[in-house]
């Protein structure tokens, strides 16, 4: 397995390195965002152990670069220690897992073979249904360059329906998935957040993305203009 270590400190890159060769990886060393661009652009790795500050173009910026284009290799994020904000930034970027430094190496060993078993499939962290983009860390969601004003429930909805994408989904399972165990309402409720949510991602923008299917429940389809 092929791993990219993007690290500015030299002695921490030298150690990963060679701590990582003992354990069997080929082991790449990028020192800055730049280069590590240029790096996972040229070589298939299976994992890239990536810092946070890095010169010029930090670890957040390489992360979502990679992410933007279509580049999936799992991520691992080196954060500041008692770094909260960061750890979550990074997974909002697209990384896949971080570990705070100072860290075990033992630990990263492990958390790198977790990851590599996982695989580099798509996981996007903005979900797209046609020109509809949803974003769940920041609870917003665009169409056609404008933002969309929604309720907590009608993103929850709406979320729900662009993960199961094309499938139809039923009432009683967006009761179950987009309604807690308080939940207000009857069926017909969920039919009052339908309408509501259709009116601001469909008919405001002349589209029908979120098709009712008589009997069965909703889709959510892409429509693009
Ligand atoms: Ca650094």
């Amino acid at each position: 397995m092929r791993l990219l270590v993007v690290e500015d400190e030299k002695r921490l890159a030298a150690a990963l390195r060679r701590g990582l060769e003992l354990a069997g990886f080929a082991v790449d060393i990028a020192m800055d965002g730049k280069q590590a661009l240029w790096l996972a652009g040229e070589h298939p790795y299976d994992a890239i152990v990536l810092d946070i500050m890095l010169p010029g173009v930090n670890g957040f910026q390489v992360c979502a670069e990679l992410r933007e284009k279509g580049n999936w290799t799992p991520i691992l994020m080196l954060t500041a220690k008692d770094g909260e904000l960061d750890e979550a930034e990074a997974l909002d970027t697209g990384a896949d897992d971080f570990l705070s430094k100072p860290f075990s190496f033992v630990v990263l060993e492990a958390r790198l073979r977790a990851l590599l078993r996982r695989g580099s499939r798509e996981r996007p962290s903005v979900l797209s249904v046609g020109d509809i983009q949803i974003d769940p860390a920041t609870r917003s969601v665009r169409r056609d360059g404008r933002e969309i004003e929604l309720t907590a429930k009608e993103f929850s909805i709406l979320e729900y329906l662009a993960r199961r994408q094309s499938e139809v989904v039923s009432k009683s399972d967006l009761l179950a998935h987009a309604w807690d165990f308080a939940f207000d309402g009857a069926p017909n409720n969920v039919e009052v957040h339908i309408s509501n949510l259709r009116r601001k991602i469909d008919k405001d923008f002349e589209r029908n993305s979120l098709r009712t299917v008589r009997g069965s429940g909703y889709r959510l389809v892409a429509d693009a203009a």
